[in-house]
């Protein structure tokens, strides 16, 4: 699967994407991500991608130009001959992250791993132009009901939970079937792992429940049915 993001702050998906399953699956070719400097896009001697707002109002906002140029240049508008915008892209999903944005969830993330190619767009400062969700993108994803200083976090956390839906990118397939979310509402069971018996302090020891250490299967499964959560 196919990434690419738009930002000002490249750099700052280096740490994350270079660590870990991410680092990894993108090694083994299953995941193709592309962060992209806005700045490149933009014009003129200060590579300027912001303006005040019309209006009035704090703050700056991001003009619509460098990502319409930014999305042309990566073949994701479909033009016609005469250079025109034919029709909204070429079948790549085009998400711009926003705080007033649809809110992301399990479900969106599983319905955003059946594209090929997922082109996620950051905001900065007091916003975007809004001719971008408007006329460029196909929908807006919220991660949550706060706002953040940028898109950056929320594109990391989209690429992140749709990643690992991706067949392949982590080790076990099983290991989606029994996860948080995977059935609406419903959150894993507590997991443990050795030591059996932690001692915080002297005489005192914090331990696993037994009947995972029991080797029956059908009572551990009974019993991790009834320690999942619901929401
Ligand atoms: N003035 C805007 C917030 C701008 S924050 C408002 O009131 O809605 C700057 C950028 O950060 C946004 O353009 C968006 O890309 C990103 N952002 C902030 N909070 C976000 C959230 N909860 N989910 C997704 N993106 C967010």
């Amino acid at each position: 699967m196919r990434f690419d993001v738009l930002t000002i702050f490249p750099a700052m998906f280096d740490g994350y994407f270079g660590e870990s399953i991410i680092k990894r699956a993108r090694e083994r070719r299953l995941l193709d991500i592309r962060v992209h400097d806005l700045r490149r896009w933009a014009e003129g001697k200060h590579r300027k991608v912001d303006d005040k707002p019309f209006g009035g109002g704090p703050g700056m906002v991001m003009a619509v130009g460098p990502f319409f140029r930014a999305l042309r240049a990566l073949k994701v508008l479909k033009m016609g001959s005469a250079g025109v915008l034919k029709n909204k892209n070429s079948g790549a999903r085009v998400v711009l992250m926003s705080a007033k944005g649809k809110t992301f969830n399990h479900k969106e993330a599983v319905r955003l791993a059946k594209y090929d190619r997922l082109v996620l767009l950051c905001g900065r400062y007091e916003g975007v132009d809004e001719r971008v969700a408007a006329k460029l993108a196909d929908e807006e994803l919220s991660i949550g009901d706060y706002v953040l200083t940028g898109g950056e976090l929320p594109a990391m956390v989209v690429v992140d939970a749709v990643a690992r839906q991706v067949p392949g990118v982590l080790g076990k397939p099983a290991s989606l079937e029994q996860e948080s979310h995977a059935e609406e509402g419903v959150t894993e069971y507590p997991q443990y792992t050795r030591p059996e018996a932690f001692s915080p302090k002297k005489g005192v020891n914090w331990k696993v429940p037994k009947i995972l250490l029991s080797g029956d299967h059908k009572k551990v499964a009974e019993w991790r049915r009834s320690k999942s959560g619901r929401r």
